[in-house]
């Protein structure tokens, strides 16, 4: 079967706002519209989340 002292295979994703790698099991992940969104911490998350939440949006005004 399968040999216990090989490492496991850890699924890496990249942070949606700062592109930094982390485990997905310490990422943290936001439902977005149609896809899910990983974080490497609750600040890029809170960022994100002030952005509006996607990135390739036009936005809203190109502001004052
Ligand atoms: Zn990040």
């Amino acid at each position: 079967m399968a040999t216990p002292d090989k490492p496991v295979d850890v699924v890496r994703v990249s942070c949606e706002v700062c592109l930094k790698e982390v485990p997905i099991a310490e990422a943290k992940i936001a439902e977005a519209a149609d896809y899910f969104a990983y974080f490497c911490g609750l600040e890029c998350y809170e960022k994100w989340k002030t952005q509006g939440g996607k990135a390739d949006q036009p936005g809203p005004r190109p502001g004052s």
